[in-house]
Protein backbone atom coordinates (compact mmCIF):
# COMPACT_ATOMS: atom_id res chain seq x y z
CA UNK A 1 0.00 0.00 0.00
CA UNK A 2 1.42 3.39 -0.95
CA UNK A 3 1.81 6.10 1.74
CA UNK A 4 0.46 9.22 1.52
CA UNK A 5 3.04 12.40 1.58
CA UNK A 6 3.09 16.28 1.42
CA UNK A 7 6.48 18.20 1.26
CA UNK A 8 6.13 22.00 2.67
CA UNK A 9 8.88 23.83 1.25
CA UNK A 10 9.36 21.57 -1.83
CA UNK A 11 11.41 23.67 -3.98
CA UNK A 12 14.23 24.58 -1.38
CA UNK A 13 17.23 22.92 -0.42
CA UNK A 14 15.93 20.05 1.52
CA UNK A 15 12.35 19.77 -0.35
CA UNK A 16 14.43 19.24 -3.31
CA UNK A 17 16.65 16.37 -2.06
CA UNK A 18 13.00 14.65 -0.48
CA UNK A 19 11.88 15.09 -4.26
CA UNK A 20 14.86 13.12 -5.47
CA UNK A 21 14.40 10.23 -2.72
CA UNK A 22 10.76 9.88 -3.71
CA UNK A 23 11.37 9.63 -7.71
CA UNK A 24 13.58 6.83 -7.07
CA UNK A 25 10.71 4.71 -5.65
CA UNK A 26 7.25 6.64 -7.08
CA UNK A 27 5.33 3.81 -6.94
CA UNK A 28 5.75 3.65 -2.94
CA UNK A 29 4.16 7.50 -2.72
CA UNK A 30 0.99 8.94 -2.98
CA UNK A 31 1.56 12.74 -3.33
CA UNK A 32 -0.73 14.73 -1.64
CA UNK A 33 0.23 18.29 -1.08
CA UNK A 34 3.36 20.12 -2.26
CA UNK A 35 4.39 23.52 -1.53
CA UNK A 36 6.68 26.37 -2.53
CA UNK A 37 7.39 30.09 -2.12
CA UNK A 38 8.04 32.18 -5.71
CA UNK A 39 9.55 29.63 -8.31
CA UNK A 40 6.88 28.50 -9.58
CA UNK A 41 8.32 26.39 -12.60
CA UNK A 42 10.26 24.68 -10.07
CA UNK A 43 6.46 23.60 -8.00
CA UNK A 44 4.70 22.62 -11.33
CA UNK A 45 7.40 20.52 -12.57
CA UNK A 46 7.68 18.78 -8.92
CA UNK A 47 3.92 18.50 -9.01
CA UNK A 48 3.50 17.17 -11.96
CA UNK A 49 6.64 14.44 -11.95
CA UNK A 50 5.42 13.65 -8.68
CA UNK A 51 1.70 13.28 -9.44
CA UNK A 52 0.71 15.65 -6.83
CA UNK A 53 -3.36 15.94 -5.89
CA UNK A 54 -1.96 20.06 -5.34
CA UNK A 55 0.34 22.05 -6.02
CA UNK A 56 0.54 25.57 -3.31
CA UNK A 57 2.16 28.68 -3.35
CA UNK A 58 2.83 30.34 -0.16
CA UNK A 59 2.37 33.93 -2.29
CA UNK A 60 -1.09 35.19 -3.49
CA UNK A 61 0.29 37.17 -6.00
CA UNK A 62 1.90 33.91 -7.54
CA UNK A 63 -1.62 31.81 -8.27
CA UNK A 64 -1.87 32.86 -11.35
CA UNK A 65 1.54 31.82 -12.95
CA UNK A 66 0.43 28.57 -11.00
CA UNK A 67 -2.29 28.32 -12.36
CA UNK A 68 -0.47 28.63 -15.88
CA UNK A 69 1.80 26.46 -15.15
CA UNK A 70 -0.14 23.56 -14.20
CA UNK A 71 -2.96 24.26 -16.77
CA UNK A 72 -4.26 20.82 -18.54
CA UNK A 73 -2.69 18.63 -15.58
CA UNK A 74 -5.63 17.57 -13.37
CA UNK A 75 -3.77 19.20 -10.67
CA UNK A 76 -5.07 21.74 -8.25
CA UNK A 77 -3.37 24.86 -7.25
CA UNK A 78 -3.64 27.48 -4.20
CA UNK A 79 -2.08 30.75 -2.78
CA UNK A 80 -1.55 31.98 0.57
CA UNK A 81 -1.45 31.29 3.98
CA UNK A 82 -4.33 30.15 4.41
CA UNK A 83 -4.35 27.47 1.80
CA UNK A 84 -1.05 26.33 3.23
CA UNK A 85 -3.03 25.43 6.04
CA UNK A 86 -5.58 24.00 3.89
CA UNK A 87 -3.27 21.74 2.47
CA UNK A 88 -1.64 20.40 5.89
CA UNK A 89 -5.32 19.57 6.88
CA UNK A 90 -5.53 16.37 3.91
CA UNK A 91 -4.95 13.63 5.49
CA UNK A 92 -0.77 12.11 5.33
CA UNK A 93 1.00 9.50 7.05
CA UNK A 94 3.97 11.39 6.64
CA UNK A 95 4.88 15.08 5.90
CA UNK A 96 7.99 16.87 5.27
CA UNK A 97 8.42 20.61 7.00
CA UNK A 98 11.22 22.16 5.11
CA UNK A 99 9.53 25.83 4.75
CA UNK A 100 12.20 28.17 5.86
CA UNK A 101 11.34 30.59 8.44
CA UNK A 102 8.44 30.91 10.85
CA UNK A 103 6.12 30.34 8.17
CA UNK A 104 6.87 26.69 8.74
CA UNK A 105 5.50 26.83 11.98
CA UNK A 106 1.51 26.81 11.77
CA UNK A 107 1.22 24.11 8.68
CA UNK A 108 3.67 21.51 10.92
CA UNK A 109 1.09 21.81 13.89
CA UNK A 110 -1.77 21.66 11.32
CA UNK A 111 0.16 18.21 9.83
CA UNK A 112 0.70 17.15 13.32
CA UNK A 113 -3.07 16.43 13.81
CA UNK A 114 -3.13 13.23 11.42
CA UNK A 115 -1.30 11.51 13.79
CA UNK A 116 1.04 10.42 11.25
CA UNK A 117 5.03 11.11 10.79
CA UNK A 118 6.28 14.73 10.78
CA UNK A 119 9.50 14.91 9.04
CA UNK A 120 10.48 18.37 11.00
CA UNK A 121 13.54 20.24 8.81
CA UNK A 122 12.34 23.34 9.85
CA UNK A 123 14.32 24.58 13.25
CA UNK A 124 12.22 27.44 13.59
CA UNK A 125 9.35 25.22 14.74
CA UNK A 126 11.59 23.45 17.93
CA UNK A 127 13.39 27.14 18.31
CA UNK A 128 10.58 29.12 18.86
CA UNK A 129 7.95 26.56 20.12
CA UNK A 130 9.44 23.38 21.04
CA UNK A 131 6.94 22.64 23.90
CA UNK A 132 4.35 23.81 21.77
CA UNK A 133 5.38 21.29 18.96
CA UNK A 134 5.97 18.11 21.13
CA UNK A 135 2.82 18.64 23.14
CA UNK A 136 0.54 18.59 20.03
CA UNK A 137 2.40 15.42 19.04
CA UNK A 138 1.66 13.80 22.13
CA UNK A 139 -1.77 14.71 22.22
CA UNK A 140 -2.74 13.54 18.27
CA UNK A 141 -0.10 10.37 18.86
CA UNK A 142 1.89 11.74 16.01
CA UNK A 143 5.77 11.25 15.56
CA UNK A 144 8.28 13.82 14.68
CA UNK A 145 11.42 12.54 13.28
CA UNK A 146 14.28 15.29 12.89
CA UNK A 147 15.84 15.91 9.58
CA UNK A 148 18.97 17.26 10.68
CA UNK A 149 22.62 15.97 10.16
CA UNK A 150 23.00 16.36 14.33
CA UNK A 151 19.43 15.74 15.08
CA UNK A 152 18.88 12.77 13.13
CA UNK A 153 22.58 11.48 14.28
CA UNK A 154 21.62 11.73 18.26
CA UNK A 155 18.19 9.76 17.39
CA UNK A 156 19.75 7.15 15.64
CA UNK A 157 23.01 7.13 18.70
CA UNK A 158 19.67 6.65 21.56
CA UNK A 159 18.02 3.85 19.71
CA UNK A 160 18.07 0.77 21.91
CA UNK A 161 19.81 2.82 25.02
CA UNK A 162 18.59 3.85 28.15
CA UNK A 163 17.31 7.59 28.76
CA UNK A 164 18.43 7.41 32.31
CA UNK A 165 22.00 6.48 31.44
CA UNK A 166 22.35 9.32 28.96
CA UNK A 167 25.17 11.47 30.47
CA UNK A 168 25.77 14.12 27.82
CA UNK A 169 25.42 14.82 23.86
CA UNK A 170 28.20 16.20 21.73
CA UNK A 171 26.81 17.80 19.13
CA UNK A 172 29.48 18.43 16.24
CA UNK A 173 30.06 21.53 14.43
CA UNK A 174 31.99 22.20 10.82
CA UNK A 175 33.15 25.42 12.09
CA UNK A 176 32.42 26.95 8.68
CA UNK A 177 34.10 29.46 6.53
CA UNK A 178 36.31 30.99 8.99
CA UNK A 179 37.70 28.19 11.37
CA UNK A 180 41.01 28.51 10.65
CA UNK A 181 40.75 32.64 10.87
CA UNK A 182 42.84 34.43 13.69
CA UNK A 183 39.93 35.79 16.05
CA UNK A 184 41.17 39.48 15.63
CA UNK A 185 40.46 39.09 11.45
CA UNK A 186 36.52 37.29 12.45
CA UNK A 187 34.99 41.88 12.32
CA UNK A 188 36.51 41.75 8.96
CA UNK A 189 35.05 39.03 7.51
CA UNK A 190 32.97 40.17 4.06
CA UNK A 191 29.86 38.68 2.78
CA UNK A 192 31.30 36.51 -0.28
CA UNK A 193 33.86 35.04 2.51
CA UNK A 194 31.02 34.06 4.82
CA UNK A 195 28.66 32.97 2.30
CA UNK A 196 31.57 29.83 1.17
CA UNK A 197 30.95 26.98 2.81
CA UNK A 198 34.00 24.22 3.62
CA UNK A 199 31.79 20.98 3.69
CA UNK A 200 28.43 21.70 2.82
CA UNK A 201 26.63 23.01 -0.38
CA UNK A 202 23.56 24.90 1.02
CA UNK A 203 21.39 28.14 0.53
CA UNK A 204 23.39 31.63 1.64
CA UNK A 205 21.81 31.74 5.00
CA UNK A 206 22.49 28.91 6.40
CA UNK A 207 25.92 29.12 5.55
CA UNK A 208 26.38 32.76 7.19
CA UNK A 209 24.99 31.13 9.82
CA UNK A 210 27.25 28.01 10.04
CA UNK A 211 30.23 30.49 9.95
CA UNK A 212 28.99 32.46 13.09
CA UNK A 213 27.88 29.30 14.89
CA UNK A 214 23.88 30.98 14.81
CA UNK A 215 23.32 27.77 13.04
CA UNK A 216 24.78 25.55 16.01
CA UNK A 217 22.94 27.77 18.51
CA UNK A 218 19.55 26.84 16.76
CA UNK A 219 20.54 23.14 17.18
CA UNK A 220 21.91 22.74 20.53
CA UNK A 221 18.45 24.42 21.68
CA UNK A 222 16.58 22.29 19.24
CA UNK A 223 17.95 19.42 21.06
CA UNK A 224 17.05 20.20 24.07
CA UNK A 225 13.17 20.80 22.98
CA UNK A 226 13.51 17.36 20.80
CA UNK A 227 15.10 15.21 23.01
CA UNK A 228 14.61 16.99 26.45
CA UNK A 229 18.30 16.95 27.23
CA UNK A 230 18.90 19.89 29.99
CA UNK A 231 21.11 22.59 28.55
CA UNK A 232 24.27 21.65 30.81
CA UNK A 233 24.45 18.11 29.12
CA UNK A 234 24.73 19.65 25.53
CA UNK A 235 28.34 20.46 24.37
CA UNK A 236 29.44 21.65 21.07
CA UNK A 237 32.65 20.12 19.36
CA UNK A 238 34.44 21.25 16.23
CA UNK A 239 34.75 18.77 13.91
CA UNK A 240 36.21 20.19 10.46
CA UNK A 241 35.19 16.68 8.48
CA UNK A 242 31.66 17.00 9.23
CA UNK A 243 31.05 13.42 9.41
CA UNK A 244 30.59 12.65 13.50
CA UNK A 245 27.21 14.60 13.16
CA UNK A 246 26.89 14.09 16.94
CA UNK A 247 27.88 11.65 19.98
CA UNK A 248 25.67 10.11 23.14
CA UNK A 249 27.69 9.77 26.27
CA UNK A 250 26.62 7.78 29.01
CA UNK A 251 26.81 6.60 32.42
CA UNK A 252 29.56 3.80 31.55
CA UNK A 253 31.98 6.64 30.04
CA UNK A 254 30.93 5.07 26.65
CA UNK A 255 29.72 6.61 23.73
CA UNK A 256 27.55 6.25 20.37
CA UNK A 257 28.60 8.50 18.01
CA UNK A 258 27.10 8.32 14.45
CA UNK A 259 29.35 9.12 11.51
CA UNK A 260 27.88 9.38 8.20
CA UNK A 261 28.70 11.33 5.14
CA UNK A 262 27.96 14.90 4.25
CA UNK A 263 24.56 14.40 2.43
CA UNK A 264 20.96 15.27 3.54
CA UNK A 265 20.02 12.90 1.99
CA UNK A 266 21.02 10.29 4.97
CA UNK A 267 18.75 12.31 7.29
CA UNK A 268 15.87 12.80 4.71
CA UNK A 269 16.03 9.45 3.96
CA UNK A 270 16.35 7.93 7.88
CA UNK A 271 12.98 9.77 8.70
CA UNK A 272 11.56 8.64 5.35
CA UNK A 273 11.98 5.14 5.92
CA UNK A 274 11.96 4.86 9.70
CA UNK A 275 11.90 2.26 11.78
CA UNK A 276 13.11 0.76 8.67
CA UNK A 277 17.01 1.14 7.06
CA UNK A 278 16.46 1.35 3.29
CA UNK A 279 19.07 1.41 0.69
CA UNK A 280 20.07 5.15 -0.37
CA UNK A 281 21.99 6.84 -3.23
CA UNK A 282 24.52 8.34 -0.45
CA UNK A 283 28.49 8.26 -0.61
CA UNK A 284 29.81 5.15 1.49
CA UNK A 285 33.16 6.79 3.65
CA UNK A 286 36.24 5.22 2.73
CA UNK A 287 37.83 5.88 6.29
CA UNK A 288 41.69 4.92 4.75
CA UNK A 289 41.50 7.99 2.24
CA UNK A 290 39.74 9.91 4.99
CA UNK A 291 42.62 9.23 7.42
CA UNK A 292 41.99 11.46 10.32
CA UNK A 293 39.14 12.95 12.50
CA UNK A 294 40.14 16.07 14.02
CA UNK A 295 38.50 18.04 17.18
CA UNK A 296 38.56 21.52 18.43
CA UNK A 297 37.06 23.18 21.33
CA UNK A 298 34.24 25.79 20.03
CA UNK A 299 34.98 28.63 22.55
CA UNK A 300 32.09 31.20 23.59
CA UNK A 301 34.90 33.64 22.82
CA UNK A 302 34.72 32.96 18.87
CA UNK A 303 31.32 32.00 18.55
CA UNK A 304 29.25 34.28 21.39
CA UNK A 305 26.28 32.73 18.83
CA UNK A 306 26.62 30.02 21.29
CA UNK A 307 26.65 31.49 24.81
CA UNK A 308 23.35 32.99 23.36
CA UNK A 309 21.60 29.99 23.14
CA UNK A 310 22.53 28.80 26.48
CA UNK A 311 20.73 32.22 27.58
CA UNK A 312 18.22 31.18 25.65
CA UNK A 313 17.71 27.75 26.87
CA UNK A 314 17.57 28.74 30.44
CA UNK A 315 15.05 31.65 29.84
CA UNK A 316 12.26 29.37 27.74
CA UNK A 317 9.11 30.43 27.41
CA UNK A 318 8.85 32.69 24.21
CA UNK A 319 12.25 33.90 24.03
CA UNK A 320 13.19 31.30 21.59
CA UNK A 321 11.30 33.02 18.80
CA UNK A 322 12.43 36.66 19.89
CA UNK A 323 15.87 34.95 19.54
CA UNK A 324 15.17 33.40 15.61
CA UNK A 325 13.86 36.62 14.51
CA UNK A 326 16.91 38.76 16.00
CA UNK A 327 18.95 36.57 14.36
CA UNK A 328 17.51 36.82 11.12
CA UNK A 329 17.26 40.13 11.61
CA UNK A 330 20.92 40.45 12.28
CA UNK A 331 22.08 37.91 9.04
CA UNK A 332 20.04 40.37 6.68
CA UNK A 333 21.72 43.31 8.34
CA UNK A 334 24.76 41.25 7.27
CA UNK A 335 23.73 40.28 3.47
CA UNK A 336 22.79 44.47 3.53
CA UNK A 337 26.13 45.38 4.63
CA UNK A 338 24.48 47.16 7.57
CA UNK A 339 27.11 45.12 10.39
CA UNK A 340 29.82 43.49 10.83
CA UNK A 341 30.11 39.79 10.55
CA UNK A 342 30.74 39.88 14.35
CA UNK A 343 28.18 43.19 14.99
CA UNK A 344 25.25 39.63 14.73
CA UNK A 345 25.98 38.47 18.05
CA UNK A 346 26.00 41.85 19.14
CA UNK A 347 22.48 42.92 17.75
CA UNK A 348 20.70 39.67 18.76
CA UNK A 349 21.67 40.26 22.42
CA UNK A 350 20.42 43.88 22.70
CA UNK A 351 16.85 42.49 21.07
CA UNK A 352 17.10 39.82 23.90
CA UNK A 353 17.64 42.49 26.20
CA UNK A 354 14.94 44.52 25.18
CA UNK A 355 12.47 41.83 24.84
CA UNK A 356 13.03 40.97 28.90
CA UNK A 357 12.24 44.23 29.51
CA UNK A 358 8.95 44.19 27.78
CA UNK A 359 5.90 43.02 29.67
CA UNK A 360 4.02 42.38 26.66
CA UNK A 361 6.17 39.96 25.62
CA UNK A 362 7.59 38.41 29.57
CA UNK A 363 3.63 37.74 30.25
CA UNK A 364 2.64 35.27 27.27
CA UNK A 365 2.13 31.67 27.18
CA UNK A 366 3.92 29.81 24.49
CA UNK A 367 0.89 30.09 22.01
CA UNK A 368 1.02 30.17 18.02
CA UNK A 369 -0.67 34.14 18.69
CA UNK A 370 1.93 34.98 21.24
CA UNK A 371 4.84 33.45 19.09
CA UNK A 372 3.97 35.31 16.10
CA UNK A 373 3.55 38.47 18.81
CA UNK A 374 7.11 38.42 19.76
CA UNK A 375 8.62 37.49 16.31
CA UNK A 376 7.03 41.11 15.43
CA UNK A 377 8.25 42.33 18.39
CA UNK A 378 11.61 41.15 18.45
CA UNK A 379 11.67 42.23 14.38
CA UNK A 380 10.67 45.58 15.53
CA UNK A 381 13.85 45.77 18.19
CA UNK A 382 16.38 44.36 15.72
CA UNK A 383 15.16 47.60 13.56
CA UNK A 384 15.88 49.73 16.05
CA UNK A 385 19.13 48.25 17.26
CA UNK A 386 20.45 48.22 14.31
CA UNK A 387 19.66 51.82 12.71
CA UNK A 388 21.05 53.22 15.81
CA UNK A 389 24.12 51.48 15.14
CA UNK A 390 24.31 52.59 11.97
CA UNK A 391 23.74 55.74 12.91
P1 LIG B 1 15.45 26.94 1.26
O1 LIG B 1 15.52 28.41 1.41
O2 LIG B 1 16.29 26.27 0.23
O3 LIG B 1 13.91 26.54 0.92
C1 LIG B 1 12.87 27.04 1.69
C2 LIG B 1 11.50 26.61 1.17
O4 LIG B 1 10.50 27.38 1.90
C3 LIG B 1 11.25 26.89 -0.32
O5 LIG B 1 10.40 25.92 -0.84
C4 LIG B 1 10.51 28.26 -0.28
O6 LIG B 1 9.69 28.44 -1.40
C5 LIG B 1 9.68 28.10 0.97
N1 LIG B 1 9.33 29.39 1.57
C6 LIG B 1 10.14 30.48 1.72
N2 LIG B 1 9.48 31.47 2.34
C7 LIG B 1 8.23 30.99 2.60
C8 LIG B 1 7.08 31.55 3.25
N3 LIG B 1 7.08 32.79 3.75
N4 LIG B 1 5.99 30.78 3.35
C9 LIG B 1 5.97 29.52 2.86
N5 LIG B 1 7.02 28.94 2.24
C10 LIG B 1 8.14 29.68 2.12
O7 LIG B 1 15.67 26.31 2.68
P2 LIG B 1 16.30 24.89 3.07
O8 LIG B 1 17.77 25.00 3.10
O9 LIG B 1 15.67 23.80 2.26
O10 LIG B 1 15.84 24.77 4.59
C11 LIG B 1 14.51 24.54 4.97
C12 LIG B 1 14.46 24.42 6.49
O11 LIG B 1 15.25 23.30 6.86
C13 LIG B 1 15.06 25.62 7.24
O12 LIG B 1 14.37 25.83 8.43
C14 LIG B 1 16.49 25.18 7.50
O13 LIG B 1 17.06 25.82 8.61
C15 LIG B 1 16.30 23.70 7.74
N6 LIG B 1 17.48 22.89 7.48
C16 LIG B 1 18.15 22.97 6.30
C17 LIG B 1 19.28 22.21 6.07
C18 LIG B 1 20.02 22.24 4.74
O14 LIG B 1 20.98 21.50 4.58
N7 LIG B 1 19.61 23.02 3.76
C19 LIG B 1 19.72 21.34 7.06
C20 LIG B 1 19.00 21.25 8.25
C21 LIG B 1 17.88 22.03 8.45
MG1 LIG C 1 22.73 20.72 10.95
Amino acid sequence: MSRRISIFGVTGSIGQSTVDLIKRDMQAYDVIALSGGRNISQLARDAIDLKADIAVTAFDDQLDNLRDALAGTGIECAAGTQALLDAADRPTDWCMSAIVGLAGLAPGLRALRHGGTLALANKESLVSAGPLIMAEAAKYGATILPVDSEHSAIFQALIGEPRDAVERVIITASGGAFRDWPLENLKDATLKQASSHPNWDMGQRITIDSASMFNKSMETIEAKEFFDFSPDQIEVLIHPQSMIHAMIGYADGGLMAHVGPADMRHAIGFALHWPERKYLPVERLDFARIGQFEFRDACDHRYPALRLAREVMQAGGLTGAGFTAAKDAALDAFIAGHCGFMDMAGIVEDVLSALSRNNEHNMGDLTLENIRVTDQLAQKFAADVISARIA
